[in-house]
């Protein structure tokens, strides 16, 4: 069927040429080329008329291809199947995927293939990442949003380093979070933004701000911002103060919750009340108690390797002191304090992906090429953006 209809719509080709572009002369028709095609689910060979000169003096005749024509021999929506399964699975398993798909082997679907496309669309979405969100794609300003920015690590095997760090900023407007059920929930539309280069924060930085636009921020927004404590995060979410009426910075319940539950395996039995207790005081926003009463902890704790985890625990508050708040009266007020949304962790986007192909020797480059087109599925900008990217990377668009 396919190709039946490839032979009428091949008809319809226009090659470009009206006169002869060496001599000016009219052109007569020369036969037909066949030239490669590669449509969504199968490979063919369409026939594109041929042109020579009429003048005898002249020896130019076209030979035209898909290629020369459209910029390129590959069907857009096979190049967005590509890039959808090269940014979801390794690129091996792209391949099976795509071979289950098509029920054949196809040359065009090879690993390779699918490495070279995920890579060209997702250096075209981290450029177009850079500049300002255009009004269209925008909602509405917004009162508050949420921010969440949390880095992550992507192994790889150079002999002198074990990984690189990824940072991940997430937009969100607190109405979009929905409650699935009592344990879950679900942020119904959110921007996301990925980087993984090595540039002093730059493009994390400049991605942020444009992923706040686009869920509507603007200069009397309230923003609150969740983070897990590192430095390079603060950074991050503060560049956006000149972008917004207030900036409020909490310090993550999630995480908090997280490091104490792993003091607490480590400590003797009788100093869990006491660990239980400088908790309950850091929720009710007791932050000074809380960090007086853990250093007391700390300091009765004899055994010196449990004592260094306390002290861990401890330097981790006491350094993000500024950003405890009161938790409790926040959970009571409805407001923000947890990222517990679990989609919405970095390590569910990298696992997803860079952690499960433990054979792929991951650049930094690599990574931030793919990590654009996970952004974009997450983001849900991926099923209504994809062409334009799409068709930039093949060449068909400028
Ligand atoms: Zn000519």
């Amino acid at each position: 069927m396919q190709n039946l209809v490839l032979a009428e719509q091949s008809k319809l080709i226009d090659t470009g040429y009206d006169v002869c572009p060496k001599c000016g002369q009219k052109l007569i028709k020369k036969g037909y080329t066949q030239s490669k095609f590669h449509a969504v689910f199968s490979d063919h060979k369409v026939g594109i008329q041929k042109h020579k000169c009429r003048n005898p003096e002249c020896d130019w005749q076209s030979t035209p291809t898909t290629t020369s024509v459209f910029g390129t021999s590959i069907h857009p929506d096979l190049a967005k199947l590509q890039c959808s399964q090269g940014a979801m699975y390794s690129y091996r398993e792209a391949q099976s995927n795509l071979e289950k798909l098509t029920v054949h082997h196809r040359l065009v679907n090879n690993h390779n293939k699918i490495k070279l496309m995920t890579n060209q669309v997702g250096a075209v979405l981290a450029k177009e990442n850079l500049k300002l969100p255009a009004a269209e794609e925008c909602v509405p300003r917004a009162t508050e949003v949420i921010v969440q920015v949390d880095g992550g690590h992507i192994p790889i095997k150079d002999k002198d380093k074990r990984s690189f760090e990824v940072l991940s900023a997430i937009v969100y407007r607190p109405e979009n979070i929905c409650t699935i059920d009592q344990h879950h929930r679900k942020i119904e539309s959110k921007s996301c933004a990925f980087s993984a280069q090595d540039d002093g924060l730059a493009t994390i930085k400049t991605y942020l701000f444009h992923a706040a636009l686009k869920q509507g921020m603007d200069k009397n927004t309230v923003v609150t911002a969740l983070a897990d404590g590192a430095l390079n995060c603060w950074s991050v979410i503060l560049s956006l103060v000149p972008h917004c009426r207030e900036l409020i910075c909490i310090l993550d319940w999630f995480h908090i919750a997280k490091k104490f539950q792993n003091v607490r395996g480590t400590v003797e039995e009788s100093f869990q009340d006491t660990l239980e207790r400088v908790k309950w005081t850091l929720w009710h926003g007791k932050s000074e108690e809380a960090l007086s009463n853990l250093k007391i902890l700390m300091t009765s704790v004899t055994d010196s390797s449990k004592r260094k985890k306390v002290a861990a625990l401890y330097n981790y508050l006491s350094q993000n002191q500024a950003y405890l708040v009161n938790y409790q009266q926040r959970e009571q007020q409805n407001q923000t304090y947890t990222s517990q949304v679990a989609e919405s962790h970095i390590e569910s986007i990298i696992n997803a992906r860079h952690k499960k192909s433990g054979k792929m020797q991951w650049t930094r480059e690599g990574a931030h090429k793919v990590l654009q087109i996970r952004g974009s599925i997450a983001s849900n900008e991926w099923s209504n953006g994809w062409q334009e990217p799409v068709l930039i990377a093949l060449g068909v668009a400028a």
